[in-house]
């Protein structure tokens, strides 16, 4: 079978589903393929359940949203869903606390709320080709191969795929010992109790004593607690060192072994906890994620490659579509992050320029694979940022496609 679109959004995390809508929403004939059965990339499958970079950084003041449209949106119907009216202040930002199952239910209703959106899920996007009418994409739904064609693509699959595939001059990927970390999420319910910072390093000092008297595995000791917006359930996020300089995202057996260790520091964590701290005492194993949590693997090399300092200076430029707020958050080991501030509590702009290269007509990129370097990806990564990124990239194609 042979499809036809005037875009094709790939890879339907969270700056694939806004790209999708936006395109769409501009009257594209849009079709967003995603090789899981879920909408919202890591946002769903891997369990993050906060969403980062929708709120003004300047955090001494009352908060607002960063980015109009989609990320607004998500953001609205995620309180509601969850009974927040407001954010939550994390030292010096803003915060919302989503729940991956609401997220999944939020992008299928308004991925079903645009009439010219198709969204083909389980579909794993193979291979590419410039032809004369656009772009010719290989894909596969359960063994059976289809091609698609479309005027414009927007590759959101957070690994530069199109690049890849055609021309891996167009990406670049930073040295395995730097990417940041995967970690590992899952979630435990029948949680008792109040879980505040005091909480937080009581159990946390509870770990490193059994890691001390060989009770629990090393990597135990990155493990992080936060409470869902429901009352009972707690998600634990594990960072992993994956090897260190052998990590390599791309590597199906090193990918195994992360998902293998992750599993074996949350059941771990989960016995030993569930005997030695009353509040775990009533739970269940732990809900594990689809996948293991990835945060960096190749982006695009755009016009424009923004960098950290164009971050910290709150830079703006003359053709910024986004505004960008979050700290960069970079996590090399995984003992922690180490935050880089912006100089001053005012956001940065993301020019267009990271979303395209003129030398590759109808080709947009966004989100955790656009245009930056290392240190301000750790920024950009973030999903509010990466719904206005997918948004405005969404928008280009839409109107490529009209042109063409
Ligand atoms: C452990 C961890 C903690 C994090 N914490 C936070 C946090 O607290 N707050 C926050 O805002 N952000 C957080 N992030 C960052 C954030 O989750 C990601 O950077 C963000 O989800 C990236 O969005 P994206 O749409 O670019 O990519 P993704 O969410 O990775 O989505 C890409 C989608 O493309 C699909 N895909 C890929 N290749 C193909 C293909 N060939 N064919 C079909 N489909 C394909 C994937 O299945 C996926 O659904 C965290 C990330 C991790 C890993």
């Amino acid at each position: 079978m042979n499809m036809r679109a005037d875009v094709i959004v790939a890879g339907g995390g969270s700056a694939g589903l806004a790209a999708a809508l936006a395109a769409a929403r501009k009257g594209a004939r849009t079709v967003l393929l995603e090789r899981q059965t879920k909408l919202g990339g890591m946002g769903t499958n891997a369990l993050v359940h906060t969403f980062c970079g929708l709120f003004h950084p300047d955090a001494s003041q009352p908060w607002a949203w960063l980015n109009p449209g989609i990320p607004t949106e998500i953001g609205q119907s995620m309180m509601e869903r969850t009974s927040q009216t407001a954010p939550d202040l994390m030292g010096k930002v803003y915060v919302l606390r989503q729940h991956p199952s609401l997220y999944a239910r939020i992008a299928d209703e308004m991925c079903l709320a645009e009439p010219q959106l198709t969204v083909l899920s389980g579909t794993e996007w193979t291979g590419l080709k410039q032809g004369e009418a656009g772009w010719e994409l290989d894909i596969i739904t359960r063994g059976n191969c289809q091609e698609l064609n479309a005027k414009a693509l927007v590759d959101t699959t957070g690994d530069a795929t199109g690049a890849r595939l055609l021309n891996p001059v167009w990406c670049e990927q930073t040295e395995g010992a730097r990417l940041y970390r995967p970690a590992y999420i899952c979630a435990f319910h029948g949680m008792t109790g109040t879980h505040d910072d005091g909480w937080r390093l009581q159990v946390g000092a509870l770990i490193v004593r059994a890691v001390r008297d060989g009770l629990l595995p090393v990597a135990s000791m990155g493990a992080g607690f936060r409470d869902s917006p429901f009352p009972g359930e707690t998600f634990l996020t594990v960072d992993l060192e994956a090897g260190q300089g052998e990590w390599d995202p791309f590597d199906p057996v090193k990918r195994a072994r992360v998902e293998q260790e992750g599993r074996e520091i949350a059941m771990a964590l989960w016995s030993f906890l569930r005997s030695k701290h009353a509040d775990f005492s009533e739970c269940p194993p732990p809900m594990l994620p689809t996948k293991a949590g990835i945060r960096e693997t190749a982006r695009y090399i755009g016009d424009y490659v923004i960098t950290g300092d164009d971050l910290a200076t709150s830079r703006r430029f003359d053709d910024d579509i986004a505004l960008a707020g979050w700290p960069m958050e970079k996590r090399e080991n995984a003992r922690g992050p180490k935050f880089r501030f912006f100089d001053e509590a005012k956001p940065a702009g993301i020019p267009a320029r990271c979303l395209f290269r003129q030398d590759v007509p109808g080709l947009y990129f966004a989100g955790r694979c656009m245009s930056a370097d290392h240190e301000a990806l750790a920024s950009l990564r973030v999903m509010g940022t990466c719904m206005a990124t997918g948004q405005s990239a969404g928008e280009l194609a839409a109107k490529h496609a009209s042109q063409h």
